[in-house]
């Protein structure tokens, strides 16, 4: 049995739509089947999710919102007409959000419910066209199929209930489609997960039915080896382990969604990458355990948007609790720190700078100064992480050398190196500007 999931691209007009059933149809094993909202349909088109929340965030501000609603209903409108099936939907899809903004729910609430229309109303459309083909299949909502997920507006995590319930779509006949991205709290509101988030409901289902593949449907053949708007034609990998996956996509290889891994890889279901317009490719499967690789780095990611706090004093290492009292002062902030990478008289403490206010970082500075007496502290901006992955490192001598050969080649200076005892990737902490050049001269030295 497998689940198949179709992100926003695969499912952005008819024409997807139609390569979608055709997937659908092709493999009696895809019994199971999640979507997205339809996304963009050229590079400077809107996702119908971001209409949808343009159109809640006017109407929280006090401003008119028709004409951004409108501009929903029209995309659903085409695919309708283009697909020969009943435009009730764009009627459903009106009076749906108009109940929910009136509703007394809070406004997280509202913003949620309006998000996950996209979603609904495309597996609702995705069904009515596969029954009016006379494909066997039914819309079918999170809440009846039990995705039971924390009340946390925005960020929804699994409630591990679920997948016992999950299970039981496996006694279905028909195809099932659910619509990815949101789940019901206990007490029944709707709840979307982060952005991205089809790629976790897809997870969780396949998890909870035990399917013996994830597929995940986009518009890449397969994950490549590094960003290919920075090197053109990369490697394509065609295995990868979850650590691996985890590693990439937390610095920036965004195929499949970071949190969208743990079902998958809790319950041991391999996942598959392919593409919705050329199904029969390989794409890259992504299992807990891989064939030793000749090459031991599978990929090299990189992100910007980072900052360093940056502290020192001598004798740090000798002082009881200085990093604790450290990372309290962070905590009471509510930031979550990525990295830190030390030496015995000073650390760096890695965050998103999307966390870091200037009010924030104000009052953060004045406590460590006040209350940790450094020699000195410093916050570093504009920094970038690159990543350098494979499982195969652990085993291998010299790949940090020529790693930092690569930069020296490309003039880079490296402001910090990270490698966790795992091995399973080295981290490279440059300026923001100097990412590209970093990333070919890596790439040269690993895979040409
Ligand atoms: N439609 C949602 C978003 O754009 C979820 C998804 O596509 O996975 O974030």
């Amino acid at each position: 049995m497998k689940v198949a999931k179709f992100g926003g691209s695969s499912v952005a007009n008819a024409e997807q739509l139609r390569k979608v059933s055709n997937i659908i149809q092709d493999d009696s094993d895809r019994k199971v089947v999640i979507v997205s909202a339809p996304g963009k349909r050229f590079s400077e088109d809107t996702k119908v999710t971001d209409l949808l929340i343009g159109v809640a965030e006017a109407y929280l501000n006090n401003q008119p919102h028709d004409e951004k609603l409108q501009l929903v209903l029209d995309r659903f409108h085409e695919i309708t007409k283009e697909l020969n099936i009943s435009d009730h939907i764009i009627a459903e899809i009106k009076d749906g959000i108009e109940s929910i903004l009136g509703s007394s729910d809070s406004d997280e609430l509202k913003l949620d419910a309006i998000k996950a229309t996209g979603e609904d109303s495309l597996a609702k459309v995705l069904s009515a066209y596969l029954q009016s083909i006379g494909v066997k299949a039914s819309y079918l909502n999170p809440k009846e199929a039990g995705i039971l997920v924390s009340d946390t507006p925005g960020s929804a995590q699994i409630l591990d209930q679920s997948y016992d319930i999950l299970y039981k779509l496996r006694d279905r006949e028909e195809i099932v489609v659910i619509p990815g991205f949101f789940g019901y709290s206990k007490d029944g509101k709707l709840i979307t997960f982060s952005r991205g988030g089809s790629d976790i409901t897809g997870s969780i289902v396949a998890a909870g039915v035990k399917a013996d593949l994830y597929e995940n449907f986009t518009d890449v053949d397969s994950v490549y080896c590094v960003n290919p708007t920075i090197v053109d034609n990369p490697k394509e990998i065609t295995a990868l382990t979850y650590k691996e996956m985890r590693e990439l996509s937390y610095a920036g290889f965004s195929v499949f969604h970071d949190e969208a891994l743990i079902p998958a890889f809790k319950a041991d279901i391999p996942v598959c990458i392919k593409n919705t317009n050329n199904p029969t490719g390989i794409g890259t499967i992504i299992v807990s355990k891989k064939e030793p690789q000749p090459n031991p780095v599978v990929g090299i990611a990189s992100d910007t948007g980072f900052i360093s706090i940056y502290v020192s004093k001598y004798l740090m290492n000798r002082e009881l609790g200085f990093g604790r009292k450290l990372l309290t002062i962070l905590e009471d902030e509510d930031i979550s720190f990525e990295h830190t990478p030390s030496g015995i008289d000073d650390i760096s403490i890695i965050i998103r700078d999307s966390q870091l206010t200037t009010e924030k970082e104000e009052r953060i500075i004045a406590r460590i100064k006040e209350e940790l007496d450094p020699d000195t502290v410093d916050v570093e901006r504009d920094l970038a992480l690159i990543m350098v992955v494979g499982e195969g490192m652990d085993s291998t001598v010299g790949l940090a050398d020529k790693a930092t050969h690569a930069f020296t080649k490309a003039d880079v200076n490296i402001e910090m190196m990270n490698q966790g005892s795992s091995e399973v990737s080295m981290m490279f902490g440059i300026k923001a500007s100097k990412v590209d050049e970093s990333v070919r001269a890596l790439y040269e030295t690993f895979f040409e």
